[in-house]
């Protein structure tokens, strides 16, 4: 098999048979000619499928070394095609730091269809393997964690699963499938938002599921088409042309973010960073072991009051103020009044988010620029 900058650019993905068009041809319509009743070329309706999306199928397949690849509209849509396969009085085990909108739809949609969630610290598996219950069919995690950056051993939380008979679920995210391979670790389903690292360049919005069992496979493109939160051709046309990058671009990302890491944890008005990649991180040794990288995402906490994170966060101007991540350019967030601000205070607090933690999505503009960037506004900041 081919290595992975490699397979980012090629896997699934060959001339146009019928012009030689070297890109993946994006074709406008909804329905395809038929020679005979139910006698076509692979293609009858566009929410089955299309030649966009099954070139980018096949592609996340095999980035993700599973052997399926199913895409959808957006990362919540990928999400909630896993859940629509179980049934009324079923139960997840999920992490508590999950992204807001697993959580939101877990809670405020599926509980209303009878499903049963409980919320661990996933980064502590003997609190997962607490938490399955007899009906417990699915265990849902996300590492690197949002904002605080935890890392969960993925084996290690694959082996309590499937001791118990029950199924895991890892959003990878974060670390996209050049850091980090949970099927290869044994999780039975890998999630995407690739509105963020995948397609890179904030200008799309998607979402993906990639497994290597037949049965999972299936049910799942049984529910894709019959619910039909799937993803059009341009947008998927998106998503494969940022993949083609995603190699050199994860490795700047990554390299970025130990820089400016390293910078924030000698700076004298930074109180705490959380990063993967820093020798102090609690689970550096369990990230070194699954990941090839630490990736693009770090928060760290400014001394002072709350006023100060605040200040600092709107005195950037390399970085940008806004929420999401994963695209080339820099964003900085306050996740206490941002992406976590529906989280009651006192629950964030219990949870070791702090209203001083801010939130870097690192990009891949000079590293020199931002960590000038930073110090500027953490020095701004102690002026206001
Ligand atoms: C953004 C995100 C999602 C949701 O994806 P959308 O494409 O916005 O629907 C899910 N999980 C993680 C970790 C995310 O960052």
């Amino acid at each position: 098999m081919k290595k992975f900058a490699t397979q980012a650019i090629h896997a699934g993905l060959e001339p146009d048979p019928t012009t030689g068009a070297v890109m993946t041809p994006v074709y406008l319509t909804s329905t395809y000619a038929q020679e005979a009743p139910g006698k076509h070329k692979g293609f009858d309706y566009s929410r089955t499928n299309h030649p966009t999306r099954q070139a980018l199928e096949r592609n996340l397949a095999a980035l993700e070394e599973g052997t399926y690849g199913l895409a959808f509209g957006s990362g919540m849509a990928a999400t909630s095609t896993v859940v629509l396969s179980l049934s009324a009085g079923d139960h997840v085990v999920c992490g508590k730091d999950v992204y807001g909108g697993t959580n939101r739809v877990f809670t405020q949609v599926f509980q209303r269809f009878g499903l049963k969630f409980s919320f661990v610290n996933a980064h502590q598996p003997a609190e997962v393997r607490g938490a399955i219950l007899p009906e417990t069919k699915l265990i849902w995690l996300e590492t690197p964690s949002n904002p605080l950056l935890h890392i969960t051993d993925i084996s290690e939380v694959v082996e309590i699963a499937h001791k118990k008979k029950v199924q895991m679920a890892v959003d990878n995210t974060f670390a996209t499938p050049a850091l980090q391979n949970p099927l290869t670790l044994g999780a039975d389903l890998v999630v995407h938002s690739t509105t963020k690292y995948l397609g890179g360049h904030s200008d799309v919005v998607g979402g993906a599921i990639v497994t290597k069992n037949e049965e999972w496979y299936q049910k799942l493109k049984f529910l894709q088409n019959a619910v039909g939160a799937i993803p059009g051709p341009l947008d998927c046309f998106l998503v494969l042309r940022g993949i083609k990058t995603l190699a050199v671009r994860m490795e700047k990302h990554c390299g970025n973010a130990q820089r400016i890491a390293e910078f924030l944890s000698h700076h004298s008005e930074v109180e705490k960073v959380y990063y993967p990649g820093l020798p102090s991180h609690p689970a550096h040794i369990v990230a070194k072991r699954q990941m090839r990288g630490f990736g693009g995402m770090l928060s760290f906490e400014l001394k002072g009051h709350v006023d100060r994170a605040l200040n600092m966060a709107s005195s950037t101007k390399v970085f940008t103020l806004a929420e999401s991540l994963g695209g080339v350019e820099s964003l900085i967030g306050h996740p206490a009044s941002m992406t976590h601000g529906s989280i009651p205070k006192e629950e964030r607090e219990k949870a070791g988010l702090k209203d001083t933690l801010l939130r870097l999505s690192v990009g891949i503009e000079d590293v020199e620029d931002l960590i000038q960037d930073l110090d500027q506004a953490i020095k701004q900041s102690a002026k206001s």
